[in-house]
């Protein structure tokens, strides 16, 4: 709660996707008066009916709560944001540039012309895009450039760490909060919209832009690292006949290492760490840092070669060839609690199959529209039964829980006589399938 006199700072989120909607909502939920600005009008529509336009657990509470309130609205008119907030985050995306590894950072440049051409009063601009170091220094200096003089305009970088099925979470209780570039007039506004986190123990780190800027990439840089590390080691394991989830149980009991992102599997996706490691990679190479360049690139190749292994571990598993198989494929989410499909290893190994002439059917327990519209030429089925019936291969490609409490036996009864279940986020009770009569594998998983 709010000790003080003075009035609350009133905030503004440019860009109400995964990372925008959430944050407007939270930032309302802690009290504060928001307006969500989006481009596309029917997302604006949706979320000020209080509809999320996206699977992510705990948010349609949450908004509806923030509209029903009258804390928060949502407008396509960038104007109106500029002329009503003090504190305004960004919240656009950075995606990969087309033909390049480099980030698209037009929307970002766009979001902080617009809304420094119509600054009517004082404001504090927050970058919580991922974007390549150097970005934010660059978007200071135009804003600077157009914002109306007489104004006290300022930028700050406040990288956002959320997880996707997590996300209400992440952003009420971050791990940490990180401020780049700002003065104490903007650090101060900062720890006004923190206040409740921070008053909860959430540590504060303000430092320059370029170190809050890489800060984020490193984090994603280091994730991914991590992952593909696991899952070279998970390539040694099927060699020399030796178990990765045992494995990586036990280096996960040594404090330095730690459990998570230790599950070797199909590999990282999604809308942030494919891209992320990209434009890191790219950003890197132009400031001749090469070291980071070599690692990111064979992160990225070991992750894309994972995706490879579990198409060859399905062709292998139908004798040779897919064509004219049945394939039945659990998960097309890039993980478990989301819809998102952008670049998932799921789709994609189904895709990849699909164009190997295998009759693919997938079912996702959220993600089935999502995946509808990215890829349409799939066949989606609505549930775990239908994917499998008459399947000569089963794939698990996204480990939600509902695949790993289903009943093998059952299952068993619906395939083609002596099908295999190719478990590639080795999430499955191995031992339970075997007994029930599948032919199991799994990635690095000892026979
Ligand atoms: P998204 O594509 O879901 O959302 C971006 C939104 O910005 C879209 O709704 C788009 O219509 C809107 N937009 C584009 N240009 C605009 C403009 N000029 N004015 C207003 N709105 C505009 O992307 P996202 O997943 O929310 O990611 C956004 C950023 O946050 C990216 O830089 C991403 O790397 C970063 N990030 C994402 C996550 C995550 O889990 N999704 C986590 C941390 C950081």
């Amino acid at each position: 709660t709010d000790q003080t006199d003075q009035p609350r700072p009133r905030i503004s989120v440019v860009g109400t996707g995964y990372l925008g909607a959430t944050h407007a909502a939270a930032m309302a939920e802690l009290g504060f008066d928001v307006v969500g600005v989006d481009v596309d009008p029917a997302k604006v529509e949706a979320l000020s009916a209080g509809k999320v336009p996206f699977y992510e657990p705990g948010l349609p509470e949450l908004l509806v709560r923030g509209v029903e309130s009258g804390r928060l609205r949502f407008t396509t008119d960038l104007a109106e944001a500029a002329a009503f907030a003090d504190v305004h985050f960004v919240c656009v995306g950075t995606p990969q540039r087309p033909g390049s590894n480099g980030a698209d950072l037009r929307y970002v440049e766009a979001a902080f012309e617009g809304l420094a051409q119509h600054l009517t009063h004082d404001a504090l601009l927050v970058g919580k895009s991922t974007v390549p170091v150097g970005t934010g220094a660059r978007m200071a200096a135009r804003v600077r450039e157009v914002a109306p003089a007489g104004l006290r305009v300022e930028l700050a970088w406040n990288p956002e760490f959320l997880r996707e099925g997590k996300a209400v979470h992440d952003t009420l209780s971050p791990d940490r909060v990180v401020v780049g570039g700002a003065s104490p007039w903007g650090d101060d506004l900062l720890r006004q919209v923190y206040a409740r986190p921070l008053s909860e123990g959430t540590p504060f780190i303000a430092t320059d832009l370029p170190t809050a800027e890489l800060v984020k990439v490193s984090a994603n840089a280091f994730l991914a690292t991590k992952i593909s590390f696991i899952n070279a080691i998970s390539q040694v394991c099927d060699k020399a006949g030796a178990d990765v989830t045992v494995l990586s149980d036990a280096l996960g009991h040594d404090v330095r290492i730690g459990r998570q992102f230790l599950n070797a599997g199909l590999g990282f996706g999604g809308g942030c760490l494919p891209k992320d490691i990209r434009a890191l990679m790219h950003r890197a190479g132009e400031l001749g840092a090469h070291s980071l360049v070599a690692l990111m690139q064979d992160v990225d190749e070991i992750n894309m070669w994972q995706r490879q292994r579990v198409i060859d571990m399905a062709v292998q598993a139908c004798g040779g060839s897919v064509l004219n198989r049945r394939i039945g494929v659990l998960g097309a989410a890039f993980k478990p609690d989301t819809d998102d499909v952008r670049d998932s290893p799921a789709l994609n190994v189904a895709a990849g199959l699909h164009l190997r002439g295998a009759q693919v059917v997938v079912y996702d327990p959220e993600a089935g529209e999502t995946s509808r519209r990215m890829f349409p030429t799939l066949t989606y089925g609505t549930s775990t039964e239908e994917a499998v019936t008459d399947a000569d291969v089963v794939l698990v490609l996204t480990e939600w829980p509902v695949f790993r409490e289903a009943d093998p036996a059952k299952l068993l009864g619906l395939t083609r006589p002596g099908a295999t279940v190719i478990d590639a986020r080795n999430c499955l009770p191995a031992d339970t399938w075997r007994q029930a009569g599948w032919t199991y594998r799994g990635l690095g998983a000892a026979r």
